[in-house]
């Protein structure tokens, strides 16, 4: 159950990957969490999605992190007569509410929201950027432009206004119903589209409750401006470059990248990198060294998690994608510029017990050597605290609460057993050696350091820090 590396790996999946047979081999090669992406799939084929991965834990006995992505405010244009037309550049363009067939001159644009917050010089794109659209001309429920990019547009293309805050709930009701679905199954992880607002997380949030951790993604503009709000707000945050690299100039996405993990990561909250990362793996067997190169540089920045999509999900090649990520993330984790790089990122310690306890755990092991750092935890907060130290002893997390096993799958270094909580303090020590026995993260005559907290049995705040030695009972 202990994987090499710190960094974690969410799988996306999809047709090529959703039977028991391949989520097993997606979970050996080293997948610690599984997306469910709800733009595509209906009810049905989900939830036999969730039992399966379900049932791959089940066959492992390791906790899986489970993420349903909701689809979010995604706006689309209507259909055209014969499918598609060809804009020119310099041609006039108009977008209106006529619930009838597009052609060259006009298409329908069934978003109202749009007509009340664009202005004459906005820019519109069309297909992933692919077509711009320069706005010349806002009337009621019409907007005329001029085509500054041309190009070929199809059926239903997604539209994307990076320069404007939408007037839009952060949950369509198509999103209502799916998150009253995913909510059912029990997944761990939610993920919110097109956040713009800090508002939006506390949306979710408050229909969400306790049932399952928020991740907002991060790709439009707006929310970038609101980025530490966001970033309170939520339970972790994700580096949705997709849709990023269409909403601002993609040579600017590398920087967000990186200011990105730095901020969630000086609050103390998980973030995920994703798409496009070994994009070419949809249908070659190797990654391109470019690719490998941006696998790595994720890592080395420090980031939880790093996703595959389309990779996983609809690709020829599930199985030996997640298998580079794995090595990739392996290899740049041994390198000494790794460790110096985890360590120059200051985090300012909060006055809090958890927080005191895990800097103090770091250090005791690193002057002792210690094998492992044990951390009981009910909610999984002190082990969040303690990942935030980014700490080169290996975290050992006990939970009796499964569901915090299953949802701390995504957060960097820690590795997670299910077991009872301890009954008294020697309890607590034998349990912590037993398992690290188990799990092969201690040896006898190692030492290990325990954070707890007292009294047992009930949630509380961690404010015991133990120092051990695995004796020769402890192996047996
Ligand atoms: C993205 O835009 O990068 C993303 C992860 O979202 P989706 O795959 O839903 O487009």
């Amino acid at each position: 159950m202990h994987r090499q590396r710190c960094t974690r790996i969410i799988a996306t999946l999809g047709p090529s990957s959703s039977d028991v047979e391949t989520i097993k081999k997606l979970s050996d090669a080293g997948a610690d969490v599984f997306r469910l992406n709800m733009s595509h799939g209906d009810h049905s084929s989900i939830g036999q999605i969730h039992s399966a991965i379900r049932e791959v834990e089940n066959m492992t006995g390791r906790a899986i992190g489970i993420l349903a992505d909701l689809q979010g405010p995604k706006l689309r244009i209507g259909v055209f007569d014969g499918d598609k037309v060809e804009l020119v550049q310099g041609q006039e363009f108009t977008l209106d509410m006529e619930d009838k067939p597009g052609n060259k001159d006009r298409v329908r644009l069934p978003h109202p929201e749009i007509y009340e917050a664009v202005e004459k010089g906005t820019d519109l794109l069309l297909d992933d950027g692919k077509i711009r659209l320069e706005i010349k001309k806002v009337e009621k429920n019409k907007i005329i432009t001029e085509v500054s990019v041309g190009g070929v547009i199809s059926n239903r293309k997604g539209v994307n206004v990076p320069s404007a805050i939408l007037p839009m709930a952060a949950l369509t009701v198509k999103d209502k119903k799916d998150l009253d679905f995913v909510l059912d199954l029990g997944v761990d992880w939610v993920a919110l589209s097109f956040v713009q607002r800090a508002e939006d997380v506390q949306e979710a949030r408050d229909i969400i409750g306790d049932q399952a951790k928020v991740l907002a993604k991060l790709e439009k503009p707006a929310a970038l401006y609101a980025l530490d709000e966001i970033i309170a707000l939520a339970d972790a945050v994700m580096v949705a470059r997709g849709d990023m690299g269409v909403e601002l100039p993609m040579e600017e996405v590398p920087a967000k990248q990186k200011k990105i993990i730095r901020h969630a990561r000086r609050a103390g909250k998980p973030v995920v990198v994703a798409t496009q990362m070994l994009e070419s793996m949809i249908t070659s067997p190797v990654p391109t060294r470019a690719e490998v190169s941006d696998v790595a540089n994720a890592v080395f920045d420090g980031t939880d998690a790093i996703m595959l999509s389309a990779e996983t999900a609809a690709g020829q090649y599930p199985v030996e994608a997640v298998g580079y990520m794995d090595r990739i993330a392996i290899k740049v984790e041994k390198e000494p510029s790794y460790r110096k790089a985890q360590n120059k990122e200051e985090t300012q310690l909060e006055p809090t017990s958890a927080d005191a306890l895990s800097a103090a755990a770091k250090q005791v092991a690193s002057t002792l050597e210690a094998a492992v750092i044990v951390t009981y935890t009910t909610s999984g907060s002190t082990a969040i605290r303690a990942a935030r130290e980014r700490p080169k002893t290996p975290l050992l997390v006990l939970t009796p609460n499964l569901n915090t096993a299953r949802r701390l799958a995504l957060v960097w270094g820690l590795n997670c057993v299910h077991t009872q909580d301890a009954t008294n303090f020697q309890d607590m020590i034998d349990k912590a050696c037993q398992i690290c026995v188990k799990y092969n993260f201690a040896d006898k005559n190692d030492r290990i350091v325990i954070t707890a907290g007292m009294p047992f049995g009930s949630p509380g705040k961690t404010n015991v820090l133990r120092i051990a030695r695995i004796q020769s009972y402890h192996k047996e």
